[in-house]
């Protein structure tokens, strides 16, 4: 695979359609100390939900954003909204119950109707749809599994139906409809929620990173240049919580990267949001487009820094897209990651026992815009002090010995391996052998770094080391980045960091 060829197949460099058709207003930096009643940290929508709530309760609300804000993960979804996340229901009686089930179907369904009231209520223009979210299979092997979240499907009242054929335009061996969900563009939707939040009051910076936590005598965030915001509540809506201290979350989360082609079709796109069931994963839905259909074609899952070349999933997504809707251009491509708890609920409510004050969100699983939505009410109404009958099943404090201790074993197992075999990795690559374009993991004064060279032939080497815990960073070609396969860290060609956990860039080392 040439990198002319790549060139010209795909857009040289990923830009989410949902950034590219919408503009932002700057915002500055926090450049001294602060005084607010909430101060959340992280303007995803997670953050930018919770602070528009917040503010419209009466509350001080400051959101600080490490780099401009929807840029994270939300800037890189694919933005279906739905309770549907994936197979799932079968599993959660089996695992929790048929109580507690219904009760996340319940949220995920109330946290639809408030994305749907809001958008007609105050005519928010976000291409929102109406539309049935299908899961589909092509394998013998999950057809049971269907027919089982079916039954679930059944148990919980949950309007759905088992078909054996949808609109996509290749067979099926089975499908679950969840009736009447929506698809949107996220970020012009999120426009309407940061211009309300602004227009009353709410304080937004960018380009301030929280490194610390306050929360004895006097409950503050601090940032990068040490700059304090006092406030009576935090909220950590940073997608991977920064404070490695409060709460272990390290070890409870593990990141997952996925990759996305908008794609103009030869054949029409159907209605309908799709989801295969089986691995290799592939997504489907449309884009509003300048008055046509753009496909979203998503999937490949993997390990955040494991797995084979990033560009060649990007390229097994328009294999697919060639061989079921036709490609006649990739207009865009990206991708991002997102974080799945030990037991596969997310962790909503306070950041731990002990700290009444800092609240957390995360751990979605790929179906963060309901889930973000009702955690934002979650801990609207925990700040508020309002009843609130999810907050026991999201609280990051459960342990739920089943299935969560047999995932914390393999995850831990997982990250020890990547620790341990970054470092005994025998690397005989230079970087002078590098093309321009090129990045890898090489040889320099005898020990591993990590080299990308330019288009102008200009060398960018840095420590692989990732400042977060040790383990080794590994190139991920597709984005240009240099990403951590333990805990899901991204750092930029010159190891500045992207995402977190990890609050330092790696070292930059300079060939002698
Ligand atoms: C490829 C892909 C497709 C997806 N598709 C869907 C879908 O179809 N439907 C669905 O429901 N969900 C989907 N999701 C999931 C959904 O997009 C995410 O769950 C959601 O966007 C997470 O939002 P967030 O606000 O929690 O995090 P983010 O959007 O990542 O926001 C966190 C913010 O915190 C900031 N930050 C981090 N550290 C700090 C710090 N120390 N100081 C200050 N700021 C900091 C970051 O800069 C960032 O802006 C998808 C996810 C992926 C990866």
């Amino acid at each position: 695979m040439s990198l002319d060829d790549l060139e010209k197949r795909f857009p040289q460099f990923p830009e989410p359609y949902w950034r590219a058709s919408t503009t932002f207003k700057d915002f500055p930096k926090c450049t001294s100390d602060e005084k607010t009643d909430v101060c959340i940290v992280g303007a995803g929508i997670t953050g930018i939900t919770c602070g528009y709530l917040l503010q419209n309760d009466g509350f001080k609300v400051t959101i600080i954003d490490a780099g401009k804000i929807l840029n994270g993960t939300t800037g890189h979804t694919t933005a279906k909204i739905t309770a549907q996340h994936n197979l799932f229901y079968d599993e959660l009686i089996g695992n929790f119950g048929e109580e507690k089930a219904k009760l996340y179907y319940q949220a995920n369904a109330d946290a639809l109707n408030f994305i749907k009231d809001l958008v007609l209520r105050e005519n928010i223009d976000c291409d929102l749809r109406k539309q049935d979210a299908y899961v589909y299979t092509n394998s013998d092997d999950y057809v049971e599994k269907l027919k089982n979240e079916m039954k679930a499907y059944e148990k919980l009242g949950i309007n759905g139906e088992l078909v054996d054929n949808t609109p996509l335009p290749f067979s099926v061996k089975a499908a679950v409809v969840m009736k009447d969900q929506a698809q949107f563009h996220p970020l012009k939707y999120l426009s309407y929620l940061v211009d309300d939040f602004v227009s009353k009051g709410g304080k937004i910076y960018e380009n301030t990173t929280a490194i610390d936590i306050e929360d004895d005598n006097e409950t503050y965030v601090l940032t990068r240049e040490k700059h304090k915001i006092y406030c009576s509540n935090i909220v950590v809506a940073s997608h991977f919580p920064f404070k490695d201290t409060l709460g272990f979350y390290f070890a409870r989360l593990h990141a997952y990267r996925s990759y996305v082609l908008a794609v103009k079709t030869e054949k029409d796109i159907p209605d309908g949001m799709y989801i295969n069931a089986e691995e290799p994963a592939r997504s489907i839905r449309f884009a509003d487009y300048k008055g046509t259909r753009l496909a979203l074609i998503g999937g490949e899952n993997h390990q955040t820094g494991q797995g084979i070349c990033t560009m060649k999933h990007y390229e097994a997504l328009e294999q697919f897209a060639k061989d079921t809707f036709g490609v006649n251009e990739i207009l865009y491509r990206w991708s991002a990651q997102d974080l799945t708890s030990l037991d596969r609920m997310p962790y909503i409510g306070k950041i731990t026992e002990k700290h009444d004050r800092v609240f957390v969100a995360t751990g979605y699983r790929k179906w963060g815009m309901t889930t973000s939505t009702f955690a934002a009410h979650l801990i609207n109404d925990i700040i508020t002090g309002r009843e609130n009958p999810y907050v026991e099943l999201f609280s990051p404090s459960r342990f739920n010995v089943d299935p969560s201790l047999k995932t914390l074993i393999t995850t831990n197992a997982d990250v020890a391996k990547h620790l341990i075999s970054g470092k005994l990795e025998f690397v005989i690559k230079t970087p002078e052998e590098l093309e321009n374009g090129e990045g890898s993991v090489v040889r320099v004064n005898g020990k591993r770094a990590g080299a990308y060279k330019d288009d102008n032939g200009e060398l960018h080497i840095v420590d692989t080391t990732c400042t977060h815990l040790g383990c080794e960073t590994e190139w991920n070609s597709g984005e240009s980045t240099w990403d951590c396969p333990c805990h899901g860290s991204r750092y930029s060609i010159d190891g500045d960091v992207i995402e977190g956990p990890t609050k330092k860039p790696l070292k930059k080392i300079t060939l002698d």
